[in-house]
Order: structure tokens, then sequence, then C-alpha cells
């Protein structure tokens, strides 16, 4: 079977997933965007009102900002895909439960096969609670790499903080730059051009 057949595989079984109570209230099953094999993993909390509405993750305020992430440090949409810890909205935005990360998990360790990813950047305390099972705190681990099983993690802010105090952006843009560096040192990207503005 071709790469894109079994992803469209996937997604199919995504669209009809029933697993968890979240299935009841949802308008779409948020999947991905981005490329179906990259180097780069971006995980956030869920879908919100707009994801949920439009069906595709980060396509808000969070995702206008996160997209000026992107192209500020020149990564294309090969080069990253993005998906959110539960694939369905939890109603008002709430943060979703324990028992709905790990109904949603088994779809994510399947998409993480499929898409193959070296470098995580988990945005926000939930990306990273769920996607590491450990509760310290976003702020406290930030910016700092988990080596494992050859691979990269780095836990940042959730765009969405990051827009409600402002504050912290150049902490964003820091965590964000040593994502790129990291995706040239494993040869991934070429190296930024001296006359390339990131924005820091
Ligand atoms: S959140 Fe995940 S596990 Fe729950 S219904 Fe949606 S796709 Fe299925």
């Amino acid at each position: 079977m071709t790469i894109q057949a079994q992803w469209d595989k996937f997604v199919e079984k995504c669209l009809s997933c029933q697993a968890c109570e979240l299935a009841e209230s949802r308008r779409n099953v948020v999947v991905w965007r981005g490329g179906i094999k990259a180097p780069l993993m971006i995980l956030g909390e869920g879908p919100d009102a707009d994801e949920d509405r439009l069906g595709i993750p980060f396509v808000g305020r969070s995702g206008k900002l996160l997209d000026l992430l992107l192209s500020s440090f020149r990564l294309s949409k090969d080069d990253y895909h993005i998906c959110n810890i539960v694939k369905c909205r939890p109603p008002g935005n709430r943060v979703p439960t324990r028992e709905e990360a790990a109904q949603c998990r088994a779809l994510l360790s399947e998409q993480l096969r499929l898409v193959r990813p070296t470098v995580y950047l988990l945005m926000g305390g939930t990306a990273y609670k769920y996607f590491t099972g450990s509760d310290e705190g976003i702020t406290r681990v930030r910016g700092q790499w988990i080596e494992t099983n050859n691979c990269y993690v780095m836990p940042t802010f959730h765009p969405a903080y990051v827009l409600r105090d402002p504050r912290n952006k150049p902490l964003l843009w820091q965590d964000f730059a040593a994502v790129r560096k990291k995706l040239e040192e494993l040869s991934f990207l070429p190296p930024l051009r001296a006359d390339d503005d990131c924005g820091i």
C-alpha cells in the first residue's frame, strides 16, 4: 500500500471514531495539516471553535501566530505536521480529560508511526503533560530538550498563552529557533541564510 493510501485509510478511521464522548458534540474531527511525512511534529492541546468548524488544526488567532513562526523560520508545508492531543473539540474549550487524551492516544500513536517525525514541538502545558506523562509545569520545562528513542522533544508555550501575555513571545521565538537549529543539525533543513530575519 502506498504512503498516501495508508494515510487516507488512517484519516477515514479518525473521521468515524466514536471512542470517547467528545464525538457527541464535535462538528469535525481535526486530524492534521502539513506534510504526511515530515521531520517536525507540532502538537497542540485540542481543537478550538475555529478548528472544529473547519476541521483543520491551528487556524484561528493561535494558528496565525504559529504560521508567522513557521514562515519566519522558513519552514514549508512538507517540513512539519501539525495535530492535537485530541482530535475532537472539548465543549467550551475546556482542557481534555485524562481519559479523553488516553482514548485518542491510540490514533495519535498510529499517526506518529505514519508521519515518522524526529523532532517534536509540544505547544502548551496540556500537550506536554499528556504526551510525556509528566505533571511538571510548562514554565519550568519549556526550552529544554528531552531526548528519547532517537527523537528530540521541545516543550514550549501554546501560542494562545503568548497572545494573552505577549511578554512570553521572545521565549516562544527562542524555542522555535532551537527547533529550527535541531532540524539543521539533523540535516533535515539547510542553514538559514545570514540575511534571513526570523524576528527574534
Ligand atoms: S477525541 Fe479522539 S478518541 Fe475521542 S472521539 Fe475524537 S478522535 Fe475519537
